[in-house]
């Protein structure tokens, strides 16, 4: 993941992740439609093949991700307005020259950090 949003820095990158419980098996990278350095919008007929992989191989959709290049490491106004999904939301920030992944439940206009566990 890291390697995918540090190729499209400056730009935002975005995908999804799912799996089973609560780990993550597949990562999905999808286009950001927007192209902006500060917003993503996913493909939507990427987003819709993503869905439907996960639907036919019995997975959830545990998260969604996206890198904010220039920082900061918190969702931003705009995810938590559109943030539509009851997942994790992954914020992956370039932080002086590295890059740091956090967790967010976004809910009700407010959101709380969630505790993510990187495993090789
Ligand atoms: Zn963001």
């Amino acid at each position: 993941m890291t390697s995918y949003v540090n190729a499209h820095a400056p730009l935002e990158a975005c995908g999804l992740l799912a799996g089973r419980g609560l780990r993550v098996e597949k990562i999905f990278y999808v286009r950001n439609q927007a192209q902006s350095p500060v917003r993503y919008v996913m493909d939507p007929l990427e987003q819709l093949h993503a869905l439907e992989w996960i639907d036919d191989n019995g997975m959830d959709l545990l998260g969604i991700f996206h890198s904010h290049p220039t920082g900061p490491e918190t969702v931003s106004p705009t995810d938590i307005t559109e943030a539509a999904y009851a997942v994790t939301y992954v914020i992956l920030a370039r932080m002086d020259d590295e890059w740091r992944a956090r967790g967010y439940w976004i809910e009700n206009d407010n959101y709380r950090e969630v505790t993510l566990q990187i495993t090789p």
